[in-house]
């Protein structure tokens, strides 16, 4: 008996991506409303099915949507924003103060619609994504037609869709909420990574995602210093820490996994957790190689994924998939790993698995939904084309055909694309609106980068204001002396400390700049043992400084700021023409003189090895004010029985830099 269909593809190659790998070179697909009503040889299917439409796909490859599961989509409006940049200085210096200035419900709407047309184009059907405002993403997603993911991230510190994670976890309820059951859309909650979280957030989100039973998507290893950080800290690597929060009880995506040891594969393995791949990313931002070929063995869902086009910078699911093949090769020395049809079955029925929609999509195999595409493989670059192995036409798919061949793509029983024409989404009326948004982040960081001060702030901000001091510098060849006459003087000493300070100094191209000063500052108990160590980023003023008579001088500027970041970040961010560095001991005095308040330092150099100087300095105000104590800095000079000589005072800096 004849029977109705909406829609019978025939003169299909068929992939079918099914566990048996089922193809069929002649083959046909019918599609009754959102699901794929049968797959075979196409003469069997015309004679069986009646269709309101009639595809004749004329030789092309006709197979699952594929599947990228792990995006972040509403950055394709961060394109080619901070390339060839450590994911720190990147991350930190870059997107985060952009997405901190710029990200909105708008901003999040617009990147997804764009996303979701490249995707499209791509061939790709369904996507896993982790974004800010994911509630836009839904539905940018949903008017466009495709299948998403959409996890809402939640960050320890303050995001900008959320002032404080309770907020985060409050939003991502309400979105789960609203988005549960869409025929499209599955709502999930992000903690963004174990080092971004708090111990609260993995166990409130992972009692959301079992609650409302939604995917969790987190990174896990994605770096070494992810792992290297969480050993030092917890004592054991990334998996077995979050393990204890219970996180693997959820049906877990887990992007990335670049540095996980076997012991960790084999738990997240007995977990069933999901692993998206991301070739480009881990490659541009130098993270690592995720051994995908030892995780395939052991039976784990592996996907691929774009991430998000800051680190990628496109979202071509066809570049990703070849890279996947290639490099798991190149990197083992074994050809043999990853296959091409393993790279295609990743990319498709794997990887709807690893993202926990295998059931839904990621095969054409008859009551899945109708989510597939079409791709033209009569191409100059596909052509000729051999038969006589069953798996050539995966590698065909792999290793030669682009994502530019794919012209037609149907999800839910509904096109998206035919004939390499975007039905849901005009591009024409976006791309103006992305290019002008662009050009006001550009003017933004064009303002940001122009002084050492705006940079400073953009990344946590100076934590002191500006101030003076009033200094007076010596070289003492008896310090030992001035130590005796300072405890034998009837000052009145508030304090005592002993550091020693490693410092480096940035000079810039333009003098006006100043110096940034990078400093480690050890702290020495009484024992002579390092109790605590501080770093501090210090930005000294431009030579404004007003000589008074003698020697003492009113100097500079300051803004201090903590400093959380390594040197080498602060190095590769603030790009300084030149750095010197100085190591030194140094035992401060505070104390009250005439009711003014002064710094001591004897100050042992050591690197440069230049003896040792005595500085006396009191903060101040104005100059008034800094005239007065200059006269009484004077005397506390001579209190301690040493006085300044015009050509003595000198700054460690400027000593460093007359050196030969
Ligand atoms: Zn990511």
């Amino acid at each position: 008996m004849v029977q109705k269909a909406d829609k019978l593809f025939i003169n299909a190659h068929v992939l079918c991506m099914d566990d048996d790998f089922s193809h069929y070179e002649n083959g046909a697909v019918a599609v009754v409303e959102d699901h794929i009503q049968a797959v075979g040889e196409m003469d069997i299917l015309q004679k069986k099915y009646q269709a309101q439409e009639v595809i004749d796909c004329k030789g092309k490859i006709l197979m699952p949507g594929l599947v990228d599961v792990h995006t972040h989509v509403p950055m394709n409006l961060l394109r080619g924003l901070g390339d060839d940049l450590r994911l720190d200085v990147w991350l930190l210096g870059y997107i985060m103060p952009v997405e901190r200035e710029f990200v909105s419900p708008e901003f999040v709407y617009l990147g997804t619609s764009l996303a979701c047309a490249e995707l499209i184009r791509s061939g790709v059907t369904t996507f896993a994504d982790m974004y800010y405002f994911e509630d836009q993403v839904a539905e940018a997603a949903a008017e466009a037609g495709l299948r998403a993911i959409c996890g809402q991230t939640i960050l320890k510190f303050p995001s900008p869709d959320a002032d404080s994670y309770e907020e985060a976890l409050a939003s991502t309820e309400k979105m789960i909420k609203k988005w549960k059951g869409h025929p499209l859309i599955t709502p999930a909650i992000a903690p963004h990574a174990a080092y971004t979280s708090t111990v609260d957030i993995l166990g409130s989100a992972t009692a959301m995602a079992q609650k409302y039973d939604v995917p969790l998507h987190i990174h896990i290893a994605e770096t070494a210093q992810e792992v290297e950080d969480c050993l030092n800290e917890f004592d054991m690597p990334v998996v077995p820490y979050i393990e204890q929060f219970d996180v693997f009880k959820a049906k877990v995506i887990a992007a990335h996994c670049v540095h996980v040891d076997e012991r960790e594969m084999h738990k997240m393995k007995r977990y069933g957790v999901g692993v998206a791949h991301n070739p480009t990313s881990n490659l541009k931002l130098s993270s690592g190689i995720a051994k995908i070929p030892r995780m395939l063995e052991l039976g784990l869902n592996v996907g691929i994924g774009t991430d998000g086009v800051s680190s990628n910078n496109d979202l071509d699911m066809f570049e990703e998939i070849r890279l996947a093949a290639l490099l798991a090769k190149g990197s083992s020395g074994d050809p043999t790993v990853v296959p091409a049809r393993t790279a295609v079955a990743m990319a498709t029925s794997m990887g709807a698995k690893s993202i926990h929609l295998g059931e839904q999509t990621g095969s054409l195999e008859v009551g899945k939904k109708a989510d597939l595409i079409l791709v033209d493989i009569n191409t100059l670059h596909n052509s000729p084309h051999y038969r006589n192995d069953p798996n050539s036409i995966y590698a065909q798919f792999v290793y030669a055909a682009k994502s530019t061949d794919v012209t037609d793509v149907m999800v839910d029983g509904k096109w998206l694309m035919r004939d390499q024409e975007l039905l849901t989404i005009d591009i024409d009326q976006l791309l103006p609106q992305a290019q002008s948004l662009a050009s006001e982040i550009d003017r933004f960081l064009v303002e940001r980068f122009q002084s050492v001060f705006s940079k400073l702030i953009a990344i946590g901000g100076a934590e002191e204001q500006e101030s003076y001091e009033v200094q007076i510098k010596v070289k003492v060849d008896n310090p030992e002396q001035v130590i005796t006459n300072l405890k034998e003087s009837e000052l009145e000493i508030l304090y005592h400390r002993h550091y020693h300070e490693f410092d480096t100094y940035f000079k810039f191209e333009d003098p006006e700049e100043g110096w940034l000063r990078y400093r480690e500052d050890e702290f020495i108990d009484s024992k002579g043992e390092v109790e605590n160590v501080r770093y501090r980023l210090t930005l000294i003023g431009p030579q404004r400084e007003k000589h008074f008579p003698h020697d003492v001088l009113l100097s500079r500027s300051r803004f201090i700021a903590p400093a959380p970041h390594s040197l080498r970040f602060y190095k590769e961010y603030f790009k300084p023409k030149d750095e010197t560095y100085i190591e030194k001991d140094r035992q401060r005095w505070k104390v009250s003189f005439h009711d003014i308040e002064f710094f001591i330092n004897v100050d042992r150099l050591d690197e440069p090895d230049l003896g040792t100087f005595l500085e006396v300095k009191s903060r101040t105000w104005s100059l008034d004010d800094a005239e007065k104590k200059a006269q009484v800095a004077e005397n506390l000079l001579e209190l301690l029985g040493t006085q300044s000589k015009e050509s003595e005072t000198l700054d460690y800096v400027q000593i460093v830099e007359t050196q030969p």
